[in-house]
């Protein structure tokens, strides 16, 4: 009886073993799926800096003679453009994937958005 207890719970923690494996093999997955997406996102995020810095080297010398403006704050028609210029880098400037890579395909909603701001 003492024996066939012992049995039961030792089936029963193989049982838990198991179950923790299959915890722990999709924590990896999640793990490298996390790690995939974030390593795309910093290269978005380099080339997003990059290109924002060389709009802002453009803007600034453009602007030289009026007054400063607020960082975030830009007026619309250049916004527009720079949204366009983005956009033709090959990112995304709708708000549906705003910033993401467009991977060479085009965007409905990116094209759309352009065209409203452009009329
Ligand atoms: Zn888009």
């Amino acid at each position: 009886m003492k024996e066939r207890n012992f049995l039961d719970r030792v089936m029963e923690f193989e049982q838990q073993l198991e179950s923790m494996q299959n915890q722990f093999r999709d924590l990896i997955g999640f793990v490298a799926q996390m790690t995939e997406d974030s390593h795309s996102l910093q290269l978005e995020n380099h080339h997003l800096r990059k290109r924002l810095e060389e709009v802002d080297g453009q803007s600034q010398t453009t602007n030289k003679r009026q007054h400063r403006k607020k960082p975030n704050k830009i007026d619309v028609g250049e916004g527009v453009d720079n949204l366009a210029r983005l956009y033709n880098e090959g990112f995304h400037v709708c708000n549906v994937h705003y910033g993401g890579s467009r991977k060479g395909e085009d965007c409905l909603f990116c094209l759309s958005f352009l065209n409203k701001q452009n009329v």
